[in-house]
């Protein structure tokens, strides 16, 4: 039948016949005749058909469910084990988010929907503005950026429109040598020159430090806080004095706002403009699991500047605020990643003040018990309190010839997800640990039992830690020609 056209190269399924004046069958819904693609398909002139059916993977419905729950099983995810993945927030994230944000009304919502249609969904993108509002300081917010990187982008793009508004658009932001990546990233693709400015001794941005690198050509200091050591920045206020005194801004990368929700808000420090991630502090699955977002909260002075469009309530309705001459412009498409948000939403809504306060205290505290067990048998380099995360040095490990990633590799026979590694790279060999508020102390314990034994592994038979992982499906990886030839198709992955 598919060959009826008379084209024997037109490859598409076999239709499904059935006899319409089938005996019994009268009266009976019956699928509709294919006649209309049938048609479609004869209308396509025949130097487009293609003459060999296309080379797809021929495979079965239960192979493919076999195979991606095997796949599902090697995978080491928060479900399955601690993940303490230091600067990524991997907490628990709970069951009630994921129903919520498949509610029909959410989750089958037409992003084209005028906003009469699709008032609830904006209701609750005008709310969890207004909750992040709270729980920053800031005046005002936008939902738009679709993760932590995008975030700081908007904001220092938001920098960069207020400078230029002023007829003074400056070329540098300062960087300081304990940032992410993506901050150095984010003032050069903004087209700025990113300029580092050292830590002090004590693991902490000095003002003194800043005050020396700071001039007319400064458009904004990019500073993390609690920095990526896991420690505050406690001359946070006089930093942006100096900053401010310039004429310069302060932008904040709130990655790591989980240890201090509802305990201190950055918009009380001076600080302009900050990301929030969603997908770390508001419990959202991330790391290969799913989109994030990343919201920006602003000043007053710098609300103007926010993406397009903003979401605005007018005597109990909400729409879409367009006419906004001074903005950025969209920064991604329609409201952003709005499942991510509904997840927040409710982990805000279900927490509460107290209960957001509480995980915080949490977070900080299981951090400096991992902290405190593992002290001496690890190297801390800088030895104030922790915050949220706690990061070792290989000092001890390299007497013994043994590297951060061989031990990384040894808590996988743990069953264990290894801490971040080689990051913040002003710490030798980092082991960046974050447990966050969900571990209980059980698994804390077990944690910290790891990793001893694994220290006395490293003291007694170093080689143990060289050929691990040894319990995993997969064995340890060349990771360069992992990364230099990534081997992608399912022909060669069959091989
Ligand atoms: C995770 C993180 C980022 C980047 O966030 P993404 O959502 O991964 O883009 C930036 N800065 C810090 C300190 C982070 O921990």
């Amino acid at each position: 039948m598919s060959t009826a056209s008379g084209r024997s190269g037109l490859v598409h399924a076999e239709p499904l016949i059935i006899e319409r004046s089938a005996p019994g069958r009268v009266g009976c819904a019956l699928p509709p005749p294919l006649g209309d693609s049938e048609q479609a398909l004869r209308d396509i002139p025949e130097s487009y058909l293609r003459s060999t059916p296309p080379d797809l993977p021929e495979v079965d419905e239960l192979t493919v469910v076999r195979h991606f729950t095997r796949l599902s099983v090697w995978n080491h995810g928060i479900d399955t084990g601690m993940y303490p993945l230091g600067s990524c927030t991997m907490k628990h994230n709970p069951r009630i988010n994921e129903r919520l944000c498949r509610l029909d009304g959410f989750a089958s919502l037409h992003p084209y929907a005028p906003a009469d249609l699709c008032q609830g969904a904006l209701q609750l993108i005008w709310e969890l503005q207004g909750y992040l509002a709270e729980i920053s300081g800031f005046a005002c917010t936008t939902l738009q950026p679709a993760a932590g990187a995008q975030g700081e982008l908007t904001g220092v793009k938001m920098i960069r429109a207020f400078h230029k508004a002023r007829g003074n658009p400056r070329k540098k932001v300062l960087v300081p040598d304990t940032a992410h990546g993506t901050n150095p990233a984010t003032s050069s693709l903004s087209g700025y020159q990113a300029v580092e400015v050292k830590s002090g001794p004590e693991g902490v941005l000095l003002p003194d430090a800043v005050r020396a690198a700071v001039d007319e050509d400064v458009a904004a200091i990019m500073v993390t806080n609690p920095n990526t050591l896991g420690l505050f920045e406690e001359h946070i206020r006089e930093i942006a004095e100096i900053v401010h005194a310039a004429g310069g801004l302060v932008y904040c990368d709130g990655a790591n706002l989980n240890s201090m929700m509802g305990v201190a808000r950055p918009g009380d420090m001076g600080i302009d403009v900050m990301q929030f991630n969603l997908h770390k502090t508001f419990s959202t699955p991330h790391g290969g699991g799913g989109p994030g977002s990343g919201p920006v909260g602003a000043s007053a002075e710098l609300e103007p500047f926010l993406p397009l469009p903003v979401v605005k309530e007018k005597g109990g309705r909400f729409e879409l605020d367009f006419d906004r001459p001074q903005s950025i412009g969209r920064i991604k498409s329609f409201y952003g990643n709005f499942a991510v948000m509904v997840r927040a939403y409710t982990y805000i809504r279900e927490m509460g003040a107290a209960g957001l306060k509480r995980a915080s205290e949490m977070a900080v505290l299981n951090a400096n018990y991992v902290r405190a067990r593992l002290e001496g048998c690890y190297f801390l380099p800088y030895t104030r309190r922790s915050m949220h995360e706690v990061v070792f040095s290989d000092k001890h490990l390299e007497e013994h010839g043994v590297s951060t990633m061989d031990v990384a590799k040894r808590l996988l026979d743990f069953g264990f997800h290894p801490p971040t590694v080689y990051f913040p790279l002003v710490v030798h060999g980092a082991l960046m640990i974050e447990p966050t508020e969900s571990e209980s102390p059980e698994t804390l314990d077990a944690f910290v039992e790891s990793m001893k034994a694994i220290s006395e592994e490293a003291a007694r038979d170093p080689e143990l830690l060289k050929s691990a992982p040894r319990r995993t499906v997969v064995g340890r990886l060349d990771e360069v020609q992992a990364a230099r030839e990534p081997v992608l198709t399912w022909r060669q992955t069959r091989e």
